[in-house]
Order: structure tokens, then sequence, then C-alpha cells
């Protein structure tokens, strides 16, 4: 159940990536007998809120207007936790988190991350996985965790030609 990422689709009701988002975050939560707290739930929605990576400051900041006592580990909790069951992901770069486009999947992250609006899209490529494992053991490195990060422009910003 793939959501849509940020290049592939046409301007769009974004409405429905945020309701897709937030259905199959409550599935996986079912699914695994886990808390989707409110203050969780609100938190994938910010950051589904467009399809641009969020920081941790400005979540708390939009948390702040309807939860006033929110603070830095209200938010770094609910971060953890749609982490660790990999409903987001942390853009390292760009120290922001978005949203991931297949949570059901166990997978390492990369990513496309326009230069010009900020939109990330994921890749889902065992075989880009697969080449820095063999590549890495072939220095005899043992990989444990993966981000590729790859900045550009995407089909939006990118010159036509
Ligand atoms: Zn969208
Ligand atoms: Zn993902
Ligand atoms: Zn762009």
């Amino acid at each position: 159940m793939p959501l849509p990422h940020a290049f592939t689709v046409e301007p769009h009701d974004h409405q429905d990536c945020i309701d897709t988002a937030i259905d199959v975050a409550t599935q996986i939560c079912a699914e695994r007998s886990m808390r989707f707290t409110k203050i969780r739930q609100r938190v994938l929605t910010l950051i589904w809120s467009g399809h641009q990576p969020i920081g941790a400051y400005a979540i708390l900041e939009a948390l702040k207007s309807e939860y006033p006592r929110a603070a830095p580990p209200t938010v770094y909790r609910a971060l953890d936790f749609l982490i660790e069951i990999g409903l987001i992901h942390r853009i390292e770069s760009m120290n922001a988190f978005v949203g991931c486009t297949h949570p059901d999947e166990r997978h390492t992250g990369q990513f496309l991350i326009c230069e010009s609006c900020g939109a990330a899209a994921e890749l889902d490529d065992p075989s880009i996985n697969d080449a820095v494992q063999r590549s890495a053991g072939e220095l005899g490195f043992l990989a444990q965790r993966q981000m590729i990060e790859v900045t550009g422009l995407c089909p939006d910003c990118r010159p036509n030609g």
C-alpha cells in the first residue's frame, strides 16, 4: 500500500495523502498492538502536511496551538515512536522529518531531495542497498545502517529540456 510520493504526483488533493497516511498508520499500530495516541496522530499529520521534510521545532510550534503545554520532549517522544515503527524518516542533512511512503516494509532510507523547493521523495531500491553492502564488505566493513540522501532538482523545479 504505497503512499504517493513527492515527485510522482501531479497537483493533487493533498488531503488524500494525509488521510491515507493516517489510515495506514492506524492499521499498523493496531496490528502491532501499539497505541496511536492523539499526540502521535497529530505529529504524524503535521509531518504529512506537505511533501517537504519538517523540523522538530516547526512541529512543536504547530502543536502548541492545540497543546499549549507541549514541550520538546513531547515532540521527540512522538517522533521516536513514529521512526521506531517506520512511519517517518529523519532526513539527516536537513535535520527534519518526512512521512514514509511505504511504511509496511522494512527498508533503509534512500532520498532524493530538491534543493529548490525542499520536496523529498523516497526511493526503495534494494539493489542500491545491496551495492553499498557489497562495496562495504569488500573493504571489510560491516555496514549496519544506511541513509542515502541525494540532492538535486525535482521535476517541478528543474529547467525543462
Ligand atoms: Zn500529497
Ligand atoms: Zn520509508
Ligand atoms: Zn523542487
